[in-house]
């Protein structure tokens, strides 16, 4: 007995294809990284911009080191506090058009702390049903009543709303791009409603922020909902090349979260040189954004490319997810994909919900259009992408014969 428990679980996870498996990254993680010696094109990274090993951001990190050292040796609360974590508030409040931010060391820990911080046993959240884990964890770990409603249904979101007015506070909460099907929340009506019911409204932009929007501000900037959203919660980790999470909202709302939220009071503060390398990420983005429009255009293209094959493609962002069904056929692709080079992962349950295993290309702004062609013809060329084949993604449901 004992430890017996996990042979039998990993045995199990091994049987349904479910067994999870890094690889090793020997490279900087541009759109081709090596792995055993050998060089991938990759196609599974959050690197949207292509910032995460850009010469002025590696630069930035390295004077930071210079000037500060390394590491922060105790909570923001206690002496972890420095300049540069500071001024990197600053700019994302003025990114995000809000009052003031709370940095995290990672959005995992600034969703978790920040729904925990404001709802509680009295408290009803109510989420999306495809809400990221980081949210769905927030969610249970609040100890408020949690209800979902189906994939941006919000006709059903507002029939929660109405059938929740005894609860003390409430929190609708969605991401304002879900991350393994790409696809958007229709924020406008969502802002509607939680200003009709009066209720809190958060949205996690974690993808949007560097992608959304003329000025790459993320998802409010996109539909013009300055001031609709209370709480923005956002990840420096993804389009800004860098780490960190950070909650974006008005001054009250983060001196509370300052004194409430666990996440960040618990915790060592960030390395000022990750503060560093987010603060150029921003300036980078700020002053040109050329990065952007590349990748959007690389977007576009991809779609085009895809649509000759299949139909309805999901995603209207750099996640473009193929939905294949079962998680051996997913992985057998995927896996036939990386004999030929190129790095794509399979997304299984528990990530996605059963018979939704699925290919997730990802984009990057340096992918390059012979980056994407090869990317076809090798789908081709395996026989996956073939004229005729019948595959219908859609989010969130299974059907395809492709094996
Ligand atoms: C990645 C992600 C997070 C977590 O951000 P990290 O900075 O990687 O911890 C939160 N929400 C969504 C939607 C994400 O995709």
């Amino acid at each position: 007995m004992g430890l017996d428990f996990i042979f039998d679980e990993l045995s199990s996870l091994k049987e349904h294809a479910l067994m999870r498996e890094y690889r090793t990254v020997e490279s900087a993680q541009g759109p081709y990284i090596q792995i055993k010696g050998k060089s991938y094109l990759s196609f599974c990274s959050n690197n949207y911009l292509g910032l995460a090993d850009h010469p002025k951001i590696k630069q930035a990190a390295i004077a930071a080191i210079n000037q500060y050292g390394w590491g922060t040796g105790a909570s923001r609360l206690v002496a972890g506090n420095m300049t540069l974590h500071e001024e990197l508030e600053k700019k994302i409040a003025e990114f995000k058009g809000t009052e003031a931010a709370l940095l995290f060391p990672t959005g995992y820990m600034a969703n978790v702390g920040a729904l925990c911080a404001l709802v509680g046993r009295e408290d009803i959240v109510i989420g999306d049903k495809l809400n990221h884990a980081s949210i769905i964890d927030g969610c249970r770990q609040s100890g408020a009543t949690f209800r979902v409603y189906p994939h941006n249904d919000v006709s059903q979101l507002e029939s929660l709303l109405q059938r929740s007015s005894i609860y003390r506070r409430r929190l609708v909460v969605t991401d304002s791009v879900f991350s393994m099907d790409g696809d958007t929340a229709p924020l406008p009506k969502i802002a509607e409603i939680a200003q009709k019911y009066d209720v809190i409204l958060m949205i996690d932009d974690a993808h949007a922020t560097g992608v959304f929007g003329q000025h790459g501000k993320g998802m409010i900037e996109h539909y013009g909902l300055e001031g609709k959203v209370d709480i923005i919660m956002g990840s420096l980790s993804k389009a800004i090349g860098s780490i960190g999470g950070f909650i974006a909202g008005s001054k009250c709302l983060i001196d509370f979260l300052k004194n409430k939220a666990r996440s960040f009071i618990y915790t060592t503060a960030l390395p000022p040189a990750a503060c560093a390398a987010s603060l150029a990420g921003l300036t980078l983005i700020q002053e040109d954004t050329s990065h952007i429009d590349k990748l959007w255009e690389n977007i576009k293209y991809l779609k085009s490319q895809l649509s000759k094959f299949i139909s309805n493609i999901a995603g209207e962002s750099p996640i473009v997810p193929i939905i294949i069904g079962s998680a051996e056929d997913a992985l057998s692709i995927s896996k036939r994909l990386y004999e030929k080079g190129i790095l794509i992962p399979a997304i299984r349950p528990p990530t996605v919900p059963l018979g939704t295993s699925r290919l997730r290309i990802s984009l990057m702004a340096t992918h390059s259009k012979e980056d994407i062609n090869r990317l076809i013809d090798t789908m081709k060329d395996i026989g996956f992408l073939t004229h005729g084949n019948t595959i219908h993604p859609k989010a969130g449901y299974a059907q395809t014969d492709v094996g």
